[in-house]
């Protein structure tokens, strides 16, 4: 076994680009497949309330037995990083809701499982002229994960998080019972629920708000090549009364980066419209990364291939994956069957090969003010040095009484713009050596608390309890959690996210005298 880890480990390239990628594309053929005839025999609202009640009835029974309980979903099919040991021994039930249910094309809302990817919403939505108000970027992104966890886009400057465009959110709570939550009915529930990672009930449908599209995006590429003037710009953009629709931001290094801009836009007759994520295509933040050298560029691109912009190169990481990825011969030879998916890579993950990725590698969002911008790009590049960073601001608004996890802004206002700074990648002074994860991790998250801010959750946390709850607000959780029948039945969100037991045990034997280790 050691043998195996080890050859897995030492090839790990060789092992993703030889076995991960073919699987990765038979297994899209046989999930499309399935969701095909999931979609053709199974999608109408009897079968999902016939489908509510089996979810009710196991509920019951878990409640009955007095154990604690979790969705059943296989921890290696998340995209959140850990391998999540707190499911043992947990009663398990499974979530199966992988429809859309319907659309509303005249109220503009979608009614859908949470199963159902992003992908899979693209795929049904765009050639009706509609998209989500959000429409998160990773296919594999389940509807069910982003509500309970975060869902953030190029769009979060106008429409905020996924969360803020639910109309409506059904759950069965921890007793079996099925509620309701809207803005008016269930309220202190349906503010309580996003980030609660599924620790307040099961989530079995949702309505999210549509917008109506058009094939093409016009993207605007801005190069700059200094730090304060591309923070400017971020700024005045999105505080402009008419800022476009898509934003987002590309830290290529201390002193460059590229804000890219978009909106829906037919092209005029003859002009050339770049497909994107043809699998022959440079991946888009290298395409972007061309602005540098060139100056700035206007294109037309399918819209389809806009919202799916970063699967290709799974953002960043897949050039630390698979290093050659990017190169044209690769991209011909090998590219067209897609990017690995992180699913499959972390079924070949075993404890080895995680606690190497823990110690080696950095996958971490974190959200701040974007008067905090400049400053927390400095900081990733003292304790990191990692580049290209993902900037995506993201507007937070204040829910009134009903403030949730995510506090409402300091100044009293109706919306404070924050922004999302996403470092993916290996820090070069660990490549052959090790990475201090744990202190580094701390310093990072005690720079985000002192400015106010968050960390996304999938990501890898070292904070302790009382550091979590500074960070997040828990008053109206813990008084939903009271009300649900949630606080025996279903474990706390700090519980969900910590690091597996095994992981904090082996950091702490192998740093015993590590001051910056909590554990
Ligand atoms: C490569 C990569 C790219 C990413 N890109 C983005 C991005 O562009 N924007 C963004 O916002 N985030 C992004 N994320 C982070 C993403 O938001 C999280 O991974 C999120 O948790 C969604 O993942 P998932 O769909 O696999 O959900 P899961 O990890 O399965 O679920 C997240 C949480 O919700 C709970 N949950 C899910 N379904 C239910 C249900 N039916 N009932 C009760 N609880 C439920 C789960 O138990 C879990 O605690 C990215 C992550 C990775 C690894």
């Amino acid at each position: 076994m050691r043998r195996f880890e080890d050859f897995l480990f030492t090839n790990r390239e060789l092992v993703i680009a030889g076995f991960a990628v073919p699987a990765s594309f038979a297994y899209r053929m046989a999930e499309g497949f399935g969701n095909w005839l999931h979609r053709t025999f199974r999608n109408t609202s009897a079968r999902h309330d016939e489908s509510v009640r089996a979810i009710q009835a196991r509920v019951r029974a878990g409640h009955a037995s007095g154990k604690r309980m979790c969705t059943a979903r296989k921890p290696w099919k998340t995209m959140a990083i850990r391998t999540a040991d707190f499911k043992q021994g947990l009663h398990q039930i499974p979530i199966d809701l992988r429809n859309v249910l319907e659309v509303d094309e005249e109220r503009r809302i979608a009614r859908v499982e949470p199963m159902v990817t992003m992908g899979q919403i693209t795929h049904f939505l765009a050639p009706k002229g509609f998209a989500l108000a959000v429409q998160v970027e990773m296919e594999d992104l389940t509807v069910g994960g982003l509500c309970m966890g975060v869902g953030i886009e190029s769009s979060s400057h106008r429409e905020g998080f996924l969360f803020e465009t639910v109309e409506a959110f059904e759950i069965v709570t921890a007793e079996g019972e099925r509620v309701r939550a809207t803005r008016d009915l269930n309220a202190g529930l349906f503010h309580a629920l996003p980030w609660s990672h599924g620790t307040l009930g099961f989530l079995v449908s949702v309505e999210l708000r549509m917008v109506p599209i058009e094939p093409h995006v016009r993207l605007e590429h801005e190069p700059f090549h200094s730090m304060d003037a591309f923070c400017a710009r971020l700024e005045a953009l999105t505080a402009s009364p008419r800022p476009p629709r898509f934003i987002e931001g590309f830290v290529f290094s201390k002193n460059s980066a590229a804000i890219v801009t978009g909106d829906f836009a037919t092209p005029p007759q003859g002009a050339r419209v770049n497909r994107i994520n043809d699998w022959h295509k440079p991946w888009f933040y290298s395409h972007v990364a061309q602005s540098l050298k060139t100056g700035p560029v206007s294109e037309y691109v399918p819209t389809r291939h806009y919202f799916h912009r970063h699967t290709p190169s799974v953002f960043f990481q897949l050039k630390d994956i698979i290093t050659f990825a990017n190169k044209p011969w690769y991209r011909y030879l090998w590219a067209w069957m897609g990017a690995p998916k992180v699913s499959l890579m972390k079924l070949t993950m075993t404890r080895e090969l995680r606690f190497q990725a823990f110690v080696h590698r950095v996958a971490q969002d974190i959200l701040l003010p974007i008067e905090d911008l400049a400053d927390s790009v400095r900081l990733s590049d003292q304790l990191f040095d990692i580049y290209p960073l993902w900037i995506c601001p993201v507007r937070l608004f204040d829910h009134g009484a009903h403030e949730g996890f995510l506090r409402n802004p300091a100044s009293g206002a109706a919306s404070q713009m924050f922004v999302d700074v996403g470092i993916y990648g290996i820090p070069p002074s660990v490549k052959g050596g090790r990475y201090d994860q744990v202190r580094t991790s701390r310093r990072l998250e005690k720079f985000v608390r002192e400015r106010g801010g968050y960390q996304m959750l999938y990501a890898d946390i070292c904070m302790t309890r009382e550091e979590f709850e500074q960070m997040f607000e828990h008053r109206l959780y813990r008084e939903m959690r009271r009300k649900h029948a949630a606080e025996s039945a279903l474990p706390e969100v700090y519980e969900k996210v910590l690091l597996e037991s095994w992981l904090t045990e082996r950091m702490r034997s192998d740093s015993q005298d590590d001051p910056g280790n909590p554990r």
